[in-house]
């Protein structure tokens, strides 16, 4: 899964360890309906899987982590958790890899956990915070609190690990205000990263049973990419980098096989950064003498620029009847110029 688009590649080998036991029900989770069918994978699978994208990542000008994603990683007993890490370290000292990350429930970090974790070189944690609004996490059945994450943050942040803390948009109860109060929360709590997720209705899923009640709207998708837009303009002013919007689209999304409703769309982030671009161009749209227009971009920002489907171009054709987007090296994130001749 490739990360970051800066010079240094980011990429990340991901792991996915179920918690098969996994005694709690959030709505919109499926592991527990399907986790007969989920079989934690071998010392030698795990091997494989990272051997196999080591040979095909580039070695150089890389920072290759290996993650151990599936939600609950601390959450599994301590002798499993060390069985794993100690397969990711080697490849760790060796040079292979640069990192080691986690993902876990925040009422699952504890100095023990930290201790193991730093143990075996971990550099991030990422939690599952998925909203720091009590009553949006109680109807979502996450079965912890705001004050886990505050403590999970603290611990993970004196450790000297990186943290990263999720958040879901459009959870039962959720409103764009919530969502922006939990984006300024999460800044608050040094989180180094973030990823964005809308929530979507799987199949399985206590959601799914609310869904069909009537008793769970999902989000549209346009409201979806609105309120992601909203809450990505509030990290980008901030130290916390959004690593991720949106699920990947994996074969059941894509398929819709498993996917029963809600915001989902295989260019989900092209969409909520159309939508960035479109607002900063807003003042390009009033009259101007000239009827050509060219708009440097940084490199990474063409294609989000220029829009999704061209949308953005679409609209600077409806002012101008000459308009080109380039690119300058020099440009870093969503800053541009323009020449109108
Ligand atoms: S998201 Fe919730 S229900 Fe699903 S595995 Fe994690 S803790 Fe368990």
């Amino acid at each position: 899964m490739l990360e970051g688009n800066q010079n240094i590649k980011h990429y990340t080998i991901s792991i996915f360890i179920p918690h098969a036991a996994c005694p709690y029900e959030c709505v919109f989770c499926n592991q527990k309906k399907i986790s007969d069918q989920l079989k934690s994978p071998s010392l030698d699978e795990i091997k494989n899987i990272i051997n196999n994208h080591l040979k095909t990542l580039p070695n150089t000008n890389a920072n290759i982590e290996i993650g151990f994603f599936g939600g609950s990683f601390t959450a599994i007993t301590l002798l499993e958790q060390e069985k794993y890490l100690k397969l990711a370290y080697e490849y760790l000292i060796d040079g292979k890899v640069k990192g080691i990350r986690i993902s876990t429930r925040p009422d699952f970090i504890n100095k023990r956990i930290i201790s193991l974790l730093k143990k075996y070189g971990v550099s991030t944690v990422e939690l599952g915070a998925q909203s720091l609004d009590e009553e949006v996490l109680a109807n979502s059945g996450r079965g912890h609190k705001i004050e886990d994450v505050i403590n999970a943050s603290e611990l993970i942040k004196k450790s000297g690990m990186k943290l990263g803390l999720q958040m879901m948009l459009g959870l039962p109860n959720d409103t764009l205000e919530k969502a922006k109060q939990t984006a300024f929360h999460i800044i608050n709590l040094q989180a180094d990263c973030t990823r964005i997720y809308p929530t979507l209705v799987i199949k399985d899923t206590v959601l799914e049973k609310l869904y069909y009640q009537n008793k769970y709207k999902p989000l549209s998708i346009e409201e979806a990419v609105e309120w992601t837009k909203e809450v990505y303009n509030i990290f980008l002013s901030s130290n916390t980098k959004v690593i991720r919007i949106g699920l990947h689209p994996s074969e059941g999304l894509t398929s819709g096989d498993s996917l029963i409703a809600g915001p989902f769309h295989p260019s989900f982030k092209e969409l909520v950064l159309t939508k960035i671009w479109m607002d900063s161009f807003l003042e390009l749209m009033i009259e101007h003498n000239s009827n050509k227009i060219t708009i440097f971009v940084a490199d990474d920002q063409l294609n989000y620029a220029i829009g999704y489907n061209s949308a953005n171009k679409n609209e600077f054709l409806k002012k101008y009847s000459y308009v080109l987007f380039k690119t300058d090296n020099k440009l870093k994130g969503f800053n541009y110029y323009v020449n109108y001749n």
